[in-house]
């Protein structure tokens, strides 16, 4: 057998002994609460489509209108002949909703993190919090230094700065993606205000669920640099860094990233605008999903399942080791409860769990559901 060959099995072998292998899940029809997943009708609770939008027939039908009037594919990067009037329109509805100089659009919110951290940490030290998304902290590996501080620790980070000897970027989660929780941002800014640092706020988790009509964890703060997603709760595909324009064009001039790659879908962004107007004229499907938030932790705490603080989307049933968590969700996956175990390399090791993320669309009903269910999977009833 050829050395590649045997290095892959090997590799598959040893995943599957960790309880690492990760297999797909497939779903029929668009993402919805109540759905089909590998053939088995269930209640989702592992989508971060936080209000409920990306499979709602308003969306498909922009999607056709953004199709027809702007195309489907933008056929070349921003730079050369990909720039459309969709994306001009999608940059001024996302500089008019959060009240920032300038915008610039990325097909993911991968490539957005990458983009943004390999062109301002190119030569300064990058300072990031432990628990910060895969795609900021491999970002940081493009850059001269990158280190983390204790999760939410501005103290150590405030000391790591004051012994800087050249600038800094910092770079934090707001919501964090994996346990729900809120990063400290107005301490982050004044901590980062102080020492010259130059902040940015990956807000994925938090737009469209935080905040007035959607705006996020950063609202009203001053925050120089965000990163938000358009595929998540505003539910259509894409993602945007806005925020102060002489950052913003360092980005867009200087980011490999955004210069070569193919422009986001113009129909997309057809999409992401008219959702984005739809958060602020319809503010009922961020009441509903805030209020489901607080349903939830209340019938948690009631029926004794613990969860990381959070009064976000993301809630998290810390479980510790892989095969418990896997265990716990197989069997809720059973009982039609489609609930997603997270594990190493995603979570530190030793903080496999449930992780449990909530929708505006999930009636309390299937939230009575998995409370109860969860709370016999866990020996509470
Ligand atoms: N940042 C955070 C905090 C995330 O959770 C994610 C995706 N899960 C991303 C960035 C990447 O965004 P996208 O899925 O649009 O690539």
């Amino acid at each position: 057998m050829s050395a590649w060959r045997q290095a892959a099995q090997a590799q598959q072998a040893r995943r599957l002994e960790q309880h690492l292998l990760r297999t797909p899940s497939v779903l029929a029809g668009p993402q919805q609460v109540e759905t089909q997943i590998n053939g088995q009708s269930v209640i989702n609770f592992s989508s971060n489509d936080y209000l409920g939008w990306a499979g709602d027939p308003q969306m498909a039908e922009w999607l056709n209108q953004g199709g027809r009037q702007h195309g489907v594919g933008s056929g070349a990067s921003h730079w050369v002949v990909g720039h459309n009037q969709a994306h001009e329109a999608l940059e001024n509805s996302i500089k008019q909703w959060l009240g920032v100089e300038s915008v610039a659009l990325f097909a993911t919110g991968y490539l957005a993190n990458l983009a943004a951290i390999s062109a301002l940490g190119a030569d300064c030290a990058v300072h990031q919090d432990r628990l910060n998304h895969a795609s900021l902290l491999q970002a940081g590996q493009l850059c001269a230094s990158s280190r983390r501080f204790a999760h939410g620790d501005v103290q150590q980070l405030t000391q790591r700065l004051a012994s800087a000897t050249t600038r800094c970027l910092v770079v934090s989660d707001g919501v964090f993606s994996m346990d729900g929780d809120v990063a400290p941002v107005q301490a982050l800014v004044q901590a980062c205000e102080q020492h010259d640092a130059l902040l940015m706020i990956d807000d994925a988790h938090g737009f469209g669920v935080l905040g007035d009509a959607g705006r996020g964890c950063t609202q009203g703060l001053a925050v120089p640099l965000v990163m938000g997603t358009l595929g998540k709760a505003i539910g259509a595909g894409g993602a945007f860094v806005a925020g102060d324009a002489d950052y913003v064009e360092w980005i867009r001039q200087g980011a490999k990233p955004y210069t070569y790659t193919t422009a986001l879908s113009p129909a997309l962004a057809f999409v992401a605008s008219r959702a984005i107007e739809r958060l602020q004229n319809e503010p009922e499907h961020q009441a509903k999903l805030s209020a489901n938030i607080a349903y939830f932790t209340g019938a948690c705490q009631q029926a004794g399942i613990e969860l990381l603080p959070s009064n976000s989307a993301v809630q998290a049933c810390v479980l510790g080791d892989n095969q418990r968590a896997l265990r716990i969700s197989s069997q809720l996956r059973q009982q039609g409860l489609w609930v997603a175990a997270i594990r190493p390399p995603t979570v530190p090791q030793g903080t496999a769990r449930l992780r449990i993320a909530l929708s505006a669309a999930h009636h309390k009903t299937h939230l009575d559901t998995l409370v109860e269910r969860l709370a016999q999977c866990l020996g509470k009833s």
